[in-house]
């Protein structure tokens, strides 16, 4: 429980921790990254604290698909849909993931190399 507490992500989607924040609804919250690597860069979070995919339960499937519709709702009422889009999901440190709680990097307005670095 008080690693839910601290989690700042936890604290985004219940409105504890200012974020500029593009969709919320039961579900999933989309707002800009704070240090954006990216033209545009938005996380989206599910408003449940699931640390990683490891976490997520059969009953979170839809919550994890509800995570890509709303990246893709914020790619069309942002207006960088058609330009392409990069989904970027760190899942454990040693692929860079630094918050412990589920979100999708959503970047556009830059070129993305593949493979990622
Ligand atoms: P990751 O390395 O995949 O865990 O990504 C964590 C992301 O969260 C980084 O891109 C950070 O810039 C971003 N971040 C950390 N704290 C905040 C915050 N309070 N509001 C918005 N983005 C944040
Ligand atoms: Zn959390």
């Amino acid at each position: 429980m008080a690693e839910i507490e601290e989690c700042i992500f936890c604290k985004v989607a219940h409105g504890k921790l200012p974020a500029y924040i593009l969709h919320k609804d039961e579900h999933v919250v989309a707002f800009h990254d704070i240090n954006p690597q990216a033209p545009v860069h938005v996380l989206v979070v599910p408003v449940k604290h699931i640390p990683d995919l490891e976490s997520a339960a059969e009953t979170d499937v839809d919550i994890v698909g509800r995570m890509f519709q709303a990246a893709a709702r914020v790619a069309s009422d942002l207006r960088f849909a058609k330009n392409g889009y990069r989904l970027v999901l760190n899942n454990g440190g040693g692929a860079g993931q630094i918050v412990p709680h589920l979100h999708l990097h959503v970047m556009s307005g830059r070129r993305f190399d593949w493979p990622p670095g």
